[in-house]
């Protein structure tokens, strides 16, 4: 069989200082089929090198087109939305006839004058193969589900596991599903429930654990085909931001209806204990120091770039300098200014330097230090969470402020892995407090060596108090803006 592979990802804060352009996807690195066989270009591929290994393994003749995902930011520039989706639409016109098509998004990407890109590509999609070919998609679970996607797939399913550990197993079970409806081995029939809430809800710990082993367990049940919990992401601010759940069923839409809407109800009803409990910056830097022994990891969850924030926020960072906490480390602190000065300097210097807060807002004050140069290295890079292939950091500065370790970078992104700080130059696990500008994702490569983890919902772009996000759009009522029942 000959499938049709691409990838275009962004997911899109509506409120975030940071714009996106072509340039945000150049940045990550964009695969063409112009820089030759896609074997050879495997870490550019991101999550579609999952569907070229199945396709391999399958003997099925993969045609891999454009790859590109950009940095949480804002909805990206419309000319270079389009000029990116037509070229991956070209790709799929040129590989024609194809058997299937299997794309990887995210799920909630916005751009200027489009609300729902992955609606937009679908029916682009939808076009150009007509209505026999089987469509399959594979998103993040923070995404926001539209009735253009649904329409116009054949199967939606999203990733199971936050922190996205599983992208691969997702990959393979789509592929099978459209491999088979390929073959006129089932007809999947999907229903979509929405789940008016909003939040972040960790799949490694309760009550979501069981909730997700539970719809694993589902999926086995006889002519259940995927069962979808799309979390939703709340900084994207349109109609169809929040949760929701995707039932796919072979041929039966009564039984999917059932699933999705039954489902939807028991997450809504675990929306008080589904997140995790937030420390504010005091109380977050107080239990760090109550422990005695090991190393402790404080999320700066506000500040993460993976959510769209720009990473180079101060509030902890000054809080740890006021009260003369010493032997922690920050990262990644995306500040490129900082990083140029700091070369320029050399290792062993001493200099007056102004660090981050420079984005706007919700990045806090910049802070004005003497630092003093411990490392700097131009070829740092970290395993990505979801495919292990490394990830560039940019060029690296570590320098220390009254006994803090601060890790400064060029290319904004999460410490998905004590990898980031140990490339810049700092082992992590010698330090007391590790503070890593992540939500999540940080916690499949710490959690097992932290003496303890505490989430911090300091001020900044991504903070948990959604009564401060300027919404205009959104669908109302939605918990916990509005008090509801479901
Ligand atoms: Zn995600």
């Amino acid at each position: 069989m000959k499938c049709y592979m691409a990838f275009l990802a962004h997911e899109t804060n509506s409120f975030s200082p940071i714009p996106t352009d072509l340039s945000s996807f150049e940045e990550a690195g964009i695969y063409r089929p112009s820089l030759g066989p896609p074997g050879q270009h495997l870490s550019l591929l991101k999550g579609v090198a999952d569907f070229h290994a199945e396709a391999q393994r399958r003997g099925d003749e993969a045609v891999v087109g454009l790859c590109a995902i950009a940095q949480p930011s804002l909805p990206c520039l419309r000319r270079d939305y389009e000029a990116l989706r037509d070229e991956m639409l070209a790709g799929l016109r040129a590989a024609m006839p194809v058997d299937m098509v299997l794309l990887m998004l995210h799920g909630s990407m916005m751009a200027q004058g489009y609300d729902d890109c992955e609606g937009d590509v679908l029916a682009r999609v939808r076009e150009i193969v007509g209505s026999d070919v089987p469509v399959g998609v594979l998103l993040d679970l923070h995404c926001n589900i539209t009735p253009a996607m649904v329409a116009n797939a054949t199967a939606i399913k999203a990733c199971k596991e936050y922190p996205h550990t599983d992208f691969a197993e997702r990959a393979r079970e789509l592929y099978a599903i459209i491999a088979a409806t390929a073959e006129g081995k089932v007809r999947p029939v999907t229903q979509f429930a929405r789940v008016p809430m909003l939040g972040l809800f960790q799949t490694t710990r309760e009550p979501m654990r069981s909730f997700v082993d539970g719809l694993i367990d589902r999926e086995r049940e006889p002519g259940v085909l995927s069962i979808t919990l799309a979390h939703g992401f709340p900084w994207s601010d349109f109609p169809g931001a929040g949760a929701g759940v995707l039932a796919i069923t072979d041929g039966d839409p009564d039984k999917a209806r059932s699933l999705a809407e039954s489902i939807g109800r028991q997450f809504f009803a675990l929306r008080e204990t589904a997140q995790v409990p937030l420390r504010d910056v005091a109380s977050a830097i107080d239990d760090a120091l109550r422990c005695k022994s090991g190393t402790v990891v404080i999320a700066d969850m506000s500040d993460n770039p993976g959510g769209g924030a720009p990473s180079d926020s101060t509030f902890l960072l000054r809080a740890l300098l006021e009260r003369k906490v010493r032997d922690a480390v920050v990262g990644l602190v995306w500040d490129p200014v900082a990083v140029r000065i700091a070369f320029s300097a050399g290792e062993g210097a001493r200099i007056p330097m102004r660090i981050g807060g420079k984005l706007g807002p919700s990045s806090g004050l910049p802070l004005d230090v003497e630092a003093t140069v411990l490392h700097l290295r131009t070829d740092a890079a970290q395993p990505h969470i979801a495919d292990g292939y490394p990830v560039e950091l940019g060029r690296t500065a570590v320098v220390d402020v009254d006994g803090i370790a601060i890790v400064l970078n060029e290319i904004r992104q999460q410490p998905f892995h004590p990898g980031a700080f140990s490339a810049a130059g700092v082992d992590p696990w010698q330090k007391r407090i590790v503070v890593v500008k992540s939500s999540f994702h940080f916690y499949a490569g710490f959690a097992e060596r932290a003496a303890a983890i505490i989430y911090c919902d300091a001020p900044g772009a991504l903070n948990s108090d959604v009564r401060q996000r300027p919404y205009r759009r959104l669908a109302r009522p939605i918990w916990p803006l509005d008090d509801i029942s479901m």
